[in-house]
């Protein structure tokens, strides 16, 4: 049976869309290196004016996808079940989230046609999934997997590695590393199995 994997969508599949539309509405040109914290709407000066004009747009068709992203989990599908795990409520206006449902299935279904729709998964607490192998950029949706890979992201950086593994957590700069890690692995259970 193949092994599964929970891949975060945020910041690990696509980034830019949210802060495209904090500047758009701030009229600024903020970029990943002013954003305090994890959260980008700390950076609005009027967070209930600017999730107004936040709910009329999907952030989507302004993100970008991460490089090498599609590539690399084309290649892993075939050797692992891959799910895709996305948080959808925003806090400040969690009765008005729903629409993001759909934006993030579209957003899926276009950009990774090869991932069964079946396989996406829109949940807020991450914990209650139990997969093998977890990717997130948030450390704290790790939890309940055997393999820990936290994505590298504007708010992550100062987590020192000391730290992460005490958490047994693995940092991935990027979808080339994640393509190393994991295929790695394949050849670590292959080789363990011939004993
Ligand atoms: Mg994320």
């Amino acid at each position: 049976m193949k092994k599964t994997i929970m891949v975060d969508m945020d910041e690990v599949i696509t980034e830019g869309g949210f802060l495209h539309l904090v500047n758009e509405f701030e009229g600024t040109n903020y970029t990943k290196e002013d954003i305090k914290g994890y959260y980008m709407q700390d950076l609005v000066s009027d967070k209930d004016a600017f999730f107004k004009y936040f709910i009329t747009k999907n952030q989507y068709d302004y993100g970008i996808l991460i490089p090498d992203v599609v590539e690399v989990l084309n290649v892993l599908k075939d050797y692992y079940d891959i799910y895709i795990c996305s948080a959808y409520i925003i806090k400040e206006i969690p009765k008005e989230s729903g629409v993001l449902l759909l934006y993030k299935h579209n957003y899926l279904c276009e950009k990774l046609p090869f991932i069964p729709v079946e396989n996406f998964a829109f949940i807020n607490n991450k914990s209650l999934l139990n997969c093998n192998i977890k990717i997130d950029d948030k450390i704290d949706n790790l939890v309940n997997a055997d393999i820990k890979i936290l994505f590298s992201s504007y708010h992550n950086q100062d987590l020192d590695e000391e730290f992460l593994k005490q958490k047994g957590v693995i940092r991935a700069n990027s979808w080339l590393d994640i393509k190393n890690i994991l295929l790695k692995e394949l050849d670590n259970e292959s080789s363990s199995s011939k004993i």
